[in-house]
């Protein structure tokens, strides 16, 4: 089972892990409403379907116009982005060329981000052992990454029996390079999220990007959930 990336963030910030501020929403007059009621000054309006690679997708009304991950910069322009978005069929690299009518929103807050990493956690049913994936090449397609450059990606496998300890998680952040206060947070972000994991029951879940931002903490900007249909 999946679930929508606005429900899966809401899952994740109950257990503290970060996540930009963000409403949903049914309607292009519920998208502004949740803007007004957002500290901006930047918006991000967010097609909620069942796929990835939103942001570079097109919609099948508008082929040469922008995709289903939109920055903006007033309440207009996240009407004018809604508008463009609510009702209407966004093609991913993910959704096949039928594509996916859109017909819920995420308002999120913009965030500055300082850089993108992916960061993925996966039970091995056959181990039942978790496995974190995480590597500096955030926001792209993770197996074209496992195929050109595996080097890139480092994992590590947790016992679920012992749990997740600090050891695995600076292992993680050393990997990625992270220094100072974005070390820290990152420590907090995937001691979090492996608590999440575990305890939602969750087959997988990936965070691409989890990003730094321009103030060294780690979010988590894009959120995907499965759970085994059980
Ligand atoms: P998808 O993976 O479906 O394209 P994402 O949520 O990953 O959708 O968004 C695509 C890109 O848009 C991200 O890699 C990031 O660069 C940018 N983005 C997404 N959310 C935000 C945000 N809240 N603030 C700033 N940039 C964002
Ligand atoms: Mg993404």
């Amino acid at each position: 089972m999946n679930i929508h990336e606005y429900q899966a963030k809401e899952l994740l910030e109950k257990y503290n892990v970060a996540v930009p501020k963000g409403i949903a929403a049914m309607s292009v007059e519920e998208a502004v409403k949740a803007a007004e009621s957002l500290p901006g000054p930047l918006y991000v309006v967010k097609s909620q379907i069942h796929a990835g690679g939103r942001g570079a997708g097109h919609f099948t009304n508008d082929k040469q116009g922008k995709g289903g991950v939109r920055l903006c910069k007033t309440a207009e322009e996240v009407k004018d982005a809604a508008e463009a978005m609510m009702g209407n069929t966004l093609v991913t690299i993910q959704t096949g060329a039928e594509g996916k009518q859109v017909n819920r929103l995420y308002v999120t807050d913009g965030v500055d981000i300082d850089k993108e990493y992916y960061c993925s956690v996966v039970l091995d049913r056959g181990t039942s052992r978790v496995t974190f994936m995480v590597s500096t090449e955030g926001g792209m397609d993770i197996e074209e990454v496992a195929e050109k450059t595996p080097e890139k990606i480092t994992h590590v496998d947790i016992d679920p029996v012992t749990g997740m300890s600090g050891f695995h998680a600076r292992k993680l952040a050393f990997a990625l390079g992270l220094e100072g206060a974005a070390f820290k947070s990152s420590i907090k972000f995937f001691m979090s999220l492996y608590k999440a994991f575990v305890e939602l029951d969750a087959a997988i879940v990936e965070i691409n990007p989890m990003i730094v931002t321009d103030k060294n903490e780690v979010m988590a900007l894009d959120a995907k959930m499965n759970f085994d249909e059980n």
